[in-house]
């Protein structure tokens, strides 16, 4: 096998996880489909037990499959291990459940994803788990927060639907020193343009659903932790027996192969739908920390390498009109949930759940995912939709004059 480890992103993604002279020449690995695995002999059975290799005698512990999808994920995350699950939501709520017990606190970000918060809120507190949220703005602040029973902070950044970017390595540094572990959500870099482990983070996750199987067509999450993390999680996540099927699992190894020239093309597209919608008087504010005036652009520029095609604006206006004239201008963006598809999307959010920091926006949050369509295409739609938009708001303000 061509030792992949230490070679240029885009060729690792093209060399990694294959073995054409072991598959009969052919460039791509096979997809195994199984549960039992056979031993040829009692000690060859009990050296499965005994190698260091649990993924030798089941097929819940992995097959060759996963394990190239695993060590791919591991390697570009930089991290030590990597564990496959069914989704991204899968992939958060499981790492939170193995790492935390009973009598324990943790601290999430206040623009985490939805229903990760959904999780921690309701399916934590069973489990006698205390949750916090604290802004992910908060920086040096996080240290009143801090309790001696914290042993998670959980970071998504930048996070869900608002794109704050957080300082993760001073974040991480107040964490360890509290004997916190730090895990990070890290869906919308993806492991191309921000490298958790090299930030402080002990945990990273993948909804690989998005950028890294990029087709829309399946869903998986990976969890990549270092040494000190994978000791705890690893066993754990041996006894929740989640696993993902092998077809998904190999879509996300072929997804892997263009991640490099997709993400270029997402983030050049929404590079440049970001400036023309920023100078729209329907638009109040973008929200894409790639953008030179986003609060967020200086921790960007220190710690990613790129930006990917999601982000967010402020349309100005809540009247539901104005929304509707919008959407329904809209031609190469579809109206729909996830990202990181080869389709443009566009999503009515509205008002993002807050309780630790203050949301301090009129107007209606939409979010966006810059597709792999033509760029001048998508900025003429969108620019076009929100001239349909502005046209309503000076329409229902005339009307309002005249009354
Ligand atoms: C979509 C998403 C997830 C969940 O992924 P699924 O595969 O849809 O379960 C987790 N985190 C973030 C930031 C996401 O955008």
């Amino acid at each position: 096998m061509t030792k992949t480890s230490s070679l240029p992103q885009d060729t690792f993604l093209t060399h990694t996880g294959r073995n054409p002279s072991r598959y009969a020449g052919y460039v791509n690995p096979p997809i195994f489909r199984g549960s039992t695995i056979l031993a040829e002999s009692l000690e060859a059975w009990e050296a499965a037990q005994h190698s260091g290799n649990p993924y030798g005698n089941y097929g819940r512990f992995g097959s060759p499959t996963i394990s190239a999808f695993e060590d791919a994920i591991a390697e570009l995350e930089g991290g030590y291990r990597t564990q496959v699950f069914p989704s991204g939501l899968s992939a958060c709520t499981h790492t939170l459940l193995a790492l935390l017990e009973q009598g324990d606190h943790v601290l999430i970000t206040d623009n985490v994803y939805g229903p990760t918060r959904s999780f921690a809120d309701e399916i934590l507190p069973r489990y006698g788990i205390r949750v916090d949220y604290f802004d992910p703005l908060i920086g040096d602040g996080i240290r009143q927060l801090i309790e001696p029973r914290t042993r998670v902070v959980y970071l998504e950044s930048p996070g869900s639907q608002s794109f704050e970017v957080c300082d993760v390595p001073l974040l991480s540094e107040i964490a360890h020193a509290a004997g916190a572990l730090v895990v990070i959500d890290n869906s919308w870099a993806s492991p191309l343009y921000f490298k958790p482990f090299e930030h402080g983070a002990d945990v990273s996750i993948q909804a690989a659903t998005k950028y890294i199987l990029g087709h829309s067509d399946a869903l998986l999450g990976t969890v990549t932790s270092n040494v000190h993390a994978w000791d705890r999680l690893q066993k754990r996540f041996q006894q929740f027996g989640e696993t993902a099927g092998p077809e998904d699992v190999y879509l996300g190894l072929r997804g892997l192969r263009t991640l490099g020239v997709r993400l270029r093309q997402h983030s050049e597209s929404a590079l440049s739908l970001t400036q023309a919608m920023s100078r729209h008087p329907a638009v109040m504010h973008v929200m894409y920390p790639a953008l030179p005036d986003d609060p967020g652009h200086a921790l960007w520029k220190r710690d990613f390498t790129g930006a990917s095609g999601l982000f967010s604006f402020i349309l100005g206006s809540e009247d539901r009109a104005v929304i509707s004239r919008f959407f329904g201008a809209l031609q190469h963006f579809g109206i729909g949930l996830s990202w990181g598809g080869f389709e443009s999307l566009a999503l009515p959010v509205g008002r993002p759940k807050r309780t630790a920091s203050t949301w301090q926006y009129g107007g209606t949050l939409i979010r966006v995912h810059a597709g792999l369509e033509n760029p001048q295409d998508l900025i003429k739609d969108m620019c076009n939709a929100l001239d349909q938009a502005q046209a309503c708001i000076e329409q229902a303000s005339q009307q309002q004059d005249a009354a």
